[in-house]
């Protein structure tokens, strides 16, 4: 179960999310739709969920009682030892906020860093300092939170390799649970975006971002962080079991403005806009605004790339399994390929990316389209 919260205090430079800035009437109205929707999805399916992802937006920017309200109402079709995960934003959390979510059941929290210099978080319009992301982090573990990731990213406009050093060694040092590391995504629409196009700013080129994506490989491995996706690193069991769902390509429902749902075959999302979304489940509406009946091959393929990006890989005996074809007979000219160039291997019946496969995923995965 996915919960989507689009408030944000304010946008950040680069960010394409689907969020609005907060205001306290309308979260409230948002809840109670967020509650309908709910409702509506435990009426028809009476579905048990096995992780919860409270994400955004910046969920900790609403009041804390509508998260205490989504939980509580969400409570009964939880499994016993879920994951419950909300993510935050340093500065709008508190010592008693976060004891709060930790008293709802929530026991994963995912805080955004993104970058430890002052002045770039400055530049990309983030609302927090460094002090600010301390004290949430402290006042989390204070709070009983034993399992916090941060998030960061790199090839940021200024940002050296020393600078990205420097983030990975301060979240090393804290002794953080999990990290993501993603290369920052120019975005259409995004202030960002103008100011790149107006010259104002410049980024990084491809050749520091693969500096620097090898510099978190290397310095989160020898620090005891495993890589279990292409962007994603964990000390052992902590991986995030909410967004394995989504890699493994299992079945999971989103609600709130924007969100995305995959079930019985078939994708579908709501309207991003949050006065419709609030109108249509007013009405009794479901908000979907659109859906797609996803084909045999349509599904096959995202199996493969979803699975490649994890270092698990693609089980090949449960890729038979779930869609009665025998992945070596059928892509074995293509494996054989892309074993030569050194992208993939195959290991107890499992097919993976090697550190290159990982560096150019993104040929590998159409390799399979
Ligand atoms: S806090 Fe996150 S969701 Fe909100 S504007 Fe910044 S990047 Fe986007």
């Amino acid at each position: 179960m996915y919960i989507h919260i689009p408030f944000c205090r304010s946008k950040c430079l680069y960010c394409d999310f689907n969020s609005f800035p907060y205001r306290e009437d309308d979260a409230a109205a948002y809840t109670e739709a967020l509650l309908r929707e709910l409702y509506a999805y435990q009426e028809r399916y009476g579905f048990m969920y096995k992780t919860v992802f409270i994400g955004g937006g910046t969920p900790t920017v609403i009041n804390y009682m509508l998260v205490g309200k989504i939980i509580e109402k969400l409570a009964p079709r939880v499994k016993a030892g879920a994951e419950i995960s909300i993510e935050s934003n340093p500065g709008t959390v508190t010592l008693d906020t976060l004891k709060y979510y930790r008293s709802l059941g929530i026991n994963r929290l995912s805080i955004g860093l993104q970058a430890w210099q002052e002045g770039l978080l400055r530049e990309l319009g983030r609302i927090h300092t460094q002090e600010d992301f301390l004290n949430a982090y402290y006042w989390a573990r204070k709070s009983g939170f034993n399992n916090i990731s941060i998030d960061l990213i790199f090839a940021l406009p200024n940002q050296t390799s020393d600078m990205w050093k420097e983030t990975l060694d301060k979240v090393i040092s804290l002794g953080v649970d999990h990290i993501s590391c993603y290369s920052l995504m120019l975005e259409e629409g995004t202030r960002l975006y103008e100011l790149y196009k107006e010259g104002k700013v410049q980024l990084p080129d491809e050749e520091l971002d693969r500096e620097m994506y090898g510099m978190a490989v290397d310095i989160l491995d020898y620090s005891g962080y495993s890589q279990y996706e292409i962007s994603n690193f964990a000390r052992r069991g902590m991986e995030c079991k909410h967004n394995l769902i989504y890699w493994r390509n299992e079945e999971y429902i989103g609600i709130g403005a924007g969100s995305h749902s995959k079930l019985e075959g078939v994708r579908f999302w709501n309207y991003k806009d949050i006065n419709r979304y609030i109108d249509l489940v007013t009405e009794g509406k479901l908000p979907v605004e659109g859906q797609e009946e996803l084909s045999s091959g349509e599904d096959m393929w995202e199996t493969i790339f979803l699975a490649l990006r994890l270092n698990e890989g693609l089980d090949l005996a449960g890729f038979a399994g779930k869609y009665g074809v025998d992945f070596e007979a059928k892509y074995g000219s293509r494996i054989k390929k892309l074993e030569d160039q050194g992208l993939v291997f195959i290991e107890s019946g499992r097919l993976k990316l090697t550190d290159k496969g990982r560096d150019l995923s993104n040929s590998v995965f159409i390799e399979f389209r």
